[in-house]
This record gives structure tokens, C-alpha cells and sequence, in this order.
């Protein structure tokens, strides 16, 4: 345990933020990690709980009080050791995970949570920094091949898992870069691109390859999903040349608003708009879409929505309007009723900081315009009881929008490239495969295997990392019989 009167001593300690003025000039990250001594603190701050309800609030289950401890007492190339072994990229999920494991702290129910994640930010910084992040290539191959279509945060964890108990791992992606939704939904405020080459590199030099711009399954993607694929390989080759195949090919069929005006000019969806500002960045062309010196609405609350209402900012929008479907939840969960758990709580992004006019409980009716653009769109004010809306009669108003984003969500994977496999579907429409005992992660098709967002629905970095990892040691156990993989 760090500091035994810790708690009582030192209070939380959040990450300090550059000021909006400043970060809406640029697209780079504007989170001030927290000095080996703040971390050291926070670190103390940390009791060691008999039971931590943060290493299971934790999705990919990270070592929570032995880091924090680590950090107090200074030992920071072993807690980089300890964080390792349970994710594979902390940072990533020190950047940009939503933390659960900080709603789940014992300190959190009547003072304020550890800042796990500024401390897991902090450490995985200073370990690339100190060249402590090194290659981990496996000491023997096993000749056994395995794809993996999809490269987000499930794929690369389970080809790096893979790779470094010595199978051959190919990893394919449709698009020009590695990533999945890291590369082209997350904005680089939030997290810069560099982070995915330095780690694209680590997994080269343990073997694992990449084929990018390869579409797997089905030549096309629906419209409204990126798709820079410029070759195409039928799933029979893949189930030829390879012992496996994990399907991690993300939750990408965006939700639509198929109200009146909805082809207007100006109307489209979240990644329409945040794939080209993301490829914009990196210096792969223009956006073609520019919110400056207009009406932006965005209709749907989350991270894409947030992301939207950042990126639209740096444009230089004129206003930026953001309508949730749900009423305005309470400022303060009822911590006596919700703790361990994520509670429902009003969340204020950075970038809903940066200029956003929020409105709840609020449905959009149609959208309206001249000269094919749209203009302005038409809405009605919702009421919501024992968990029912129904609309407030009277209530209709109209709102100037010269750009609307869709940020409600994404409904299921591409359905062709599950049937070019044969997988059985679930209920929604994602890969069928179970999380629990045997034959988890294996999809009705043989030697093939699904993990992250394709599986489990839209969710979360953190959750892709561990369904990546699980589904590795499944795929381990698979081709050799036995696994030293962790689950
Ligand atoms: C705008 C936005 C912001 C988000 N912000 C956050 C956040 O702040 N924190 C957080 O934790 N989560 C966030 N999320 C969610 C998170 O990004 C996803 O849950 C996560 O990336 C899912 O990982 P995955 O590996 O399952 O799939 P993805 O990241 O979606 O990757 C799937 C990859 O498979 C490729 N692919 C699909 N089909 C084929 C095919 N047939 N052939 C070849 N390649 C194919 C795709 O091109 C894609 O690159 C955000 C999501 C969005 C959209
Ligand atoms: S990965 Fe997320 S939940 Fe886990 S320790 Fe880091 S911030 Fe917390």
C-alpha cells in the first residue's frame, strides 16, 4: 500500500487542461500529464482495498493498487511491468478510456476517486520515454498462421498477443492506416495519431504484418462507411491460407435519422465528417466537409457527438447546438445506490467545454432547407416516464443549422463480410460468439473467431483491448492445444 494516511492527506489531483482559447487553435493533445511527483501522490493516495473494486471495474482488469503503490515508492519501470500484463496499450486507455475503474474506487464513495488514469497515463508515457517499451518477439514459431481482419484496438491486441507466443499474424484493414476507429473516430485533441505508428512498429518487430487498404469478405462497404480499400480477398482464401481467423472488424453501420428533409445537402453522418478532419491532420487531403462560420447541430450526446462538437469548434463554427434524446441527467449520481458501478451522471467533455449549447429531452422532426441545403431543422420537446417519452404537445421549435451531424450511435457490423464467412448472427446483428468457457470468442464457422466491437456491439476501446486479448489465448488454445495467454 502507498502511503497508509495517504487518502486522509492529499486530495485528488486532475490532470490540468491548456486553455480552451489555446487548444482550439490546433488539433493536438491538450491534457498536461500529471509530473512523477504528482503521480507519486496520487499514487499514496491509493488504500489498497482487501477487495479492489477498481481492478474489477476495470474492463481489461489492470493491477490497479500495485501500480499506484509502484509509483509512490518510485519503481516505475516495474509498474510499466505491471501494467503490461494486462493491457496491452495503456496509452491509449490513459488518454481516452472513461475510467470506470475511478467510479468503482472505494475512495469514490464519499471522497473523490484515485486518478488511476492520470497515474496510467503517466507511467506509460515514461516508459516509452525511458526506451522501456521494447519488442517482445516470441523465442520460438509455431508455423501456425492467423489472420485478423480489422485493425482497432481488438485486433492489434489479439495480433500482438498472438504474435509473441510465435504464431505468424497477418493482420488486414480496408483503409489506409492502421487503427480502426483510434486512427479515424478519435480526434487527435483527444489522441494523436504518432501513438498508433510508434506501437504499429513495436508489433512489426515482433512479427506481426499488415495489409492495409484490403477489403475482406465482400468487394464493397455499405455507403456512409470508409472503405480506401483497393484489393479484395474472399473469405474462402482466407479460411485456405490460415489455421484461424479472428473477425475484429468493429460495429460500423452508423444509426440514421430517415426523417423528412433527411437528404438535404449538409446532413450526415458523425464519421462523414471526423475520417476526412482525422486523414486531414495527418495530411492525407482536405476535408471536404467545413463547419467554419456555420450552424452546426449535432444530434446525439457521447463520444462521437463530443467529438464533433470539438472538431466543428477548431473549424470555427458559428454555434454549435447539441440535442440529446434523454432527459438531463442528475449533476450528482446517488452514490449510496450506483457505486461500484458506471453511474448515469451529467459528463461535461472537454469539448463540450470548449463551446456547445446542450439541450435534453429533445426529438428532431425534420429537417428543412433552399437550394438543396439544408437550413434549419424542426424539433418537439420530449417527456420521459417510468422510462417512456412521449412528445410535448405544443412544444415544436425550429433551429438554424447550416451542418448536421448524426452521432446516435452504430446499429451493427457490416453484415456481408459475416455472411461471406457463414457466422450466425445475434439478435442485433453482431457476430454470435460467447465470453465465457469453452469455444468463447469461436463464431459458428469454423476456425473462425470474433472479438470487440463486431462481437459485442459498439462499446469501448478498453472493451476491445480485452475481448483482443481473451480471444488470443482462445486462439491459442485452439491451434496448439494449450495457452500461456492470460485471459
Ligand atoms: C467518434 C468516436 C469516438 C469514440 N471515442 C471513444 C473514447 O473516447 N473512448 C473509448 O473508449 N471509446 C471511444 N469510441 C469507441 C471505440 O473507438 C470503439 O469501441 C473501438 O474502437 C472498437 O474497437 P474494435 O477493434 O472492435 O473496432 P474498430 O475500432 O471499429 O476497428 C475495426 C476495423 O476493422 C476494419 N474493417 C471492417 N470491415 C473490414 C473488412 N471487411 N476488411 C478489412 N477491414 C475491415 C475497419 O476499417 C476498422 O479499421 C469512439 C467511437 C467513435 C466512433
Ligand atoms: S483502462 Fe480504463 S478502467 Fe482500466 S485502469 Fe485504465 S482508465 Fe481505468
Amino acid at each position: 500500500m502507498g502511503k497508509p494516511t495517504g487518502f486522509l492527506e492529499y486530495q485528488r489531483l486532475s490532470e490540468a487542461y491548456e486553455p480552451v482559447a489555446e487548444r482550439l487553435k490546433k488539433y493536438k493533445e491538450f491534457v498536461l500529464r500529471l509530473s512523477d511527483e504528482q503521480a507519486a501522490v496520487q499514487g499514496a493516495r491509493c488504500m489498497d482495498c482487501g477487495i479492489p473494486f477498481c481492478n474489477n471495474g476495470c474492463p481489461v482488469n489492470n493491477i490497479i493498487p500495485d501500480w499506484n503503490d509502484l509509483v509512490y515508492r518510485n519503481q516505475w519501470k516495474e509498474a510499466i511491468e505491471v501494467l503490461h500484463s494486462t493491457n496491452n496499450f495503456p496509452e491509449f486507455t490513459g488518454r481516452i478510456c472513461p475510467a470506470p475503474c475511478e467510479a468503482a474506487c472505494t475512495l469514490n464513495i464519499n471522497s473523490d476517486a484515485v486518478g488511476i488514469k492520470s497515474i496510467e497515463h503517466a507511467i506509460i508515457d515514461k516508459a516509452w520515454e525511458e526506451g522501456w517499451v521494447q519488442p517482445r518477439p516470441a523465442a520460438a514459431k509455431t508455423g501456425k498462421k492467423v489472420a485478423v481482419v480489422g485493425s482497432g484496438p481488438a485486433g492489434l491486441a489479439a495480433a500482438q498477443q498472438l504474435a509473441r507466443v510465435g504464431h505468424d499474424v497477418t493482420v488486414f484493414e480496408k483503409n489506409t492506416r492502421i487503427g480502426g476507429l483510434l486512427r479515424y473516430g478519435i480526434p487527435d485533441f483527444k489522441m494523436e495519431k504518432g501513438l498508433i505508428d510508434r506501437r504499429m512498429a513495436q508489433m512489426e518487430a515482433e512479427g506481426v504484418r499488415f495489409r492495409t487498404g484490403v477489403i475482406v469478405g465482400s468487394d464493397t462497404a455499405a455507403p456512409g462507411i470508409a472503405n480506401d480499400a483497393k484489393e479484395f480477398v474472399s473469405a474462402e482464401a482466407l479460411q485456405k491460407e490460415f489455421d484461424a481467423v479472428i473477425l475484429a472488424a468493429g460495429s460500423e453501420v452508423p444509426r440514421d435519422l430517415p426523417v423528412p428533409g433527411r437528404e438535404l445537402g449538409g446532413v450526415h453522418f458523425a464519421l462523414e465528417f471526423l475520417i476526412p478532419q482525422n486523414k486531414a491532420v495527418a495530411g492525407d487531403g482536405p476535408n471536404p466537409i467545413s463547419a467554419e462560420g456555420k450552424h452546426v447541430v449535432v444530434i446525439g450526446g457521447g463520444d462521437t457527438g463530443s467529438d464533433c462538437v470539438g472538431t466543428s469548434n477548431r473549424h470555427g463554427a458559428a454555434s454549435v447546438t447539441q440535442f440529446e434524446l434523454m432527459p438531463m441527467p442528475p449533476e450528482q449520481e446517488n452514490k449510496a445506490l450506483t457505486w461500484p458501478y458506471w453511474p448515469i451522471k451529467m459528463r461535461t467533455s472537454s469539448s463540450h467545454e470548449e463551446g456547445c449549447e446542450r439541450d435534453f429531452a429533445v426529438a428532431t422532426k425534420e429537417f428543412f432547407g433552399k437550394d438543396g441545403k439544408v437550413t434549419g431543422l424542426k424539433a418537439v420537446r420530449l417527456e420521459w416516464k417510468d422510462g417512456r417519452m412521449s412528445e410535448i404537445a405544443g412544444s415544436e421549435f425550429e433551429v438554424k443549422a447550416d451542418l448536421v451531424f448524426f452521432a446516435m450511435g452504430f446499429t451493427n457490423p457490416l453484415g456481408k463480410l459475416l455472411e461471406s464467412f457463414g457466422v450466425e448472427k445475434d439478435a442485433r446483428g453482431n457476430a454470435k460468439a460467447t465470453t465465457d468457457g469453452a469455444g468463447c470468442y469461436a463464431t459458428s464457422a469454423p476456425k473462425v473467431f470474433a472479438a470487440g466491437d463486431v462481437r459485442r456491439g459498439q462499446s469501448l476501446v478498453v472493451w476491445a483491448i480485452r475481448e483482443g486479448r481473451q480471444c488470443a489465448r482462445e486462439v491459442d488454445q485452439f491451434l496448439m492445444g494449450e495457452t500461456v495467454l492470460p485471459r
